[in-house]
């Protein structure tokens, strides 16, 4: 690691050059590696030095790049790089976890990590508690000595709602509990996860850091010893690691990843703004708006209010879908964090599984849309927004 600026080590670190001094990082699209002998072989699979390879499950240079310089901008030792953002959570709770550990859990998550938490982990016997993860009474009733990790999503999918990684990181490492941060909405840009106290920071990359909405990917960052020796034999053995294609989009994402983010995110607070206060909409959810009640704590822990805007039409689900269907610059998808600003209605799409009460409970209405601010011109997205409310 070294101590060069974000926007620096997100051009320059990790860059490993062939004996060709290409310019542009390089795809190694190759599954292995030839050894010089049958003793170099040997001596590998001992031990794999810093730029020795075995197969591409394993290890990549051009998959080493990202990993080197994702976990630079994180500030962790260490990353590993994902199939798919639900492989690096997946990994990150499975590898370390067996038959009768027990993990809290916020209860605001992703579907697939619910399904991982809910359905997954307890059949292999471990024992989950969820709480509501902004209310720190529930994590200190709910972590117990005993308590081998905490899992959350820093900002939840897709109300927005903040959980205070400092607060929750003492209350678990009070009882030596690991602590897992889902970080997509804050993004790699607003994330000081690891100095407030996470332990392990996981991404989906198929978001802000491919940025265009190209291809799938996720990645782990945490200490060397738990990259190394608790989750890399484990993704490594069943399959779950980023495909040396992949690796390449990621790292030129990156390049551009803090310029993207602070545009996003200063459109996200024009669009947030303008939407505040229109009689049609009963909420208007933006961390970085002073009426935003963890309004203090977003600034403290992002210093930003990230890069979505979640929204409530008032008249409900027909609303909600008329408003949609007149959007002429947004698209209606299920991504989020790409240069195209996207619409999304979960109750009927990303949520859709969830029980009417759950819904309730997670604040997923009827007319609530999340809508993910691209890179286009912010007036342009507001005017979108203002015809198709019109229309509705
Ligand atoms: C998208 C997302 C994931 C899953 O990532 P994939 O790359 O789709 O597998 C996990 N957590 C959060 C918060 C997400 O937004």
């Amino acid at each position: 690691m070294t101590d060069w600026k974000t926007r620096t080590k997100l051009v320059h670190e990790g860059s490993r050059r062939s004996q060709y001094g290409e310019m542009a990082e390089a795809i190694f699209l190759t599954q292995g590696f030839a050894y010089e002998s049958a003793e170099s072989a040997e001596a590998r699979f001992v031990k794999a030095g810093d730029d020795e390879f075995i197969y591409a499950r394993y290890g990549n240079p051009t998959t080493r790049m990202f990993e080197e310089r994702i976990a630079g901008l994180e500030g962790t030792e260490d990353a590993f790089a994902t199939a798919s953002g639900m492989a690096a959570v997946n990994g990150a709770l499975t590898s370390m976890l067996r038959a009768g550990d027990h993990v809290v859990s916020s209860r605001a998550l992703f579907g697939s990590c619910l399904y991982i938490l809910e359905e997954v982990l307890t059949r292999y016997g471990v024992k989950v508690t969820f709480v509501d993860g902004a209310d720190l009474d529930q994590w200190r009733a709910a972590v117990v000595p005993g308590t081998k990790a905490v899992f959350f999503e820093s900002m939840s999918n897709p109300t927005l709602e903040l959980v205070d990684i400092r607060a929750v990181s003492e209350i678990a490492h009070a009882v030596g509990a690991l602590v897992i941060v889902d970080n997509v909405f804050a993004t790699p840009i607003f994330s000081r996860a690891v100095e407030q106290g996470a332990d392990v920071v996981v991404y989906s990359t198929t978001k802000h850091i491919d940025g265009q909405g190209r291809a799938l990917g996720g990645v782990v960052c945490g200490t060397k010893d738990y990259i190394r020796k608790v989750l890399e034999p484990y993704m490594k053995h069943t399959g779950g690691s980023m495909s040396p294609f992949t690796s390449w989009i990621m790292l030129n994402g990156m390049a551009t990843l803090d310029l993207r983010c602070r545009a996003m995110a200063e459109s996200a607070l024009k669009v947030a703004r303008a939407l505040e206060g229109d009689a049609r909409l009963s909420r208007v959810i933006y961390p970085g708006l002073e009426s935003h009640p963890q309004h203090a704590l977003a600034m403290a822990q992002m210093g930003s209010g990230g890069t979505l805007v979640t929204f409530d039409i008032a008249a409900g689900k027909e609303a909600a879908f008329r408003f949609m269907n007149a959007l002429e610059i947004a698209k209606i998808s299920n991504n989020l964090g790409d240069a195209k600003s996207i619409a999304t209605h979960p109750a009927t799409t990303t949520h859709q599984r969830l029980a009417p009460e759950v819904k309730a409970q997670l604040g997923i209405t009827p007319g609530l849309i999340r809508f993910s601010v691209g890179l286009e011109d912010a007036d342009d997205l507001i005017a979108d927004l203002k015809q198709a409310l019109d229309k509705m």
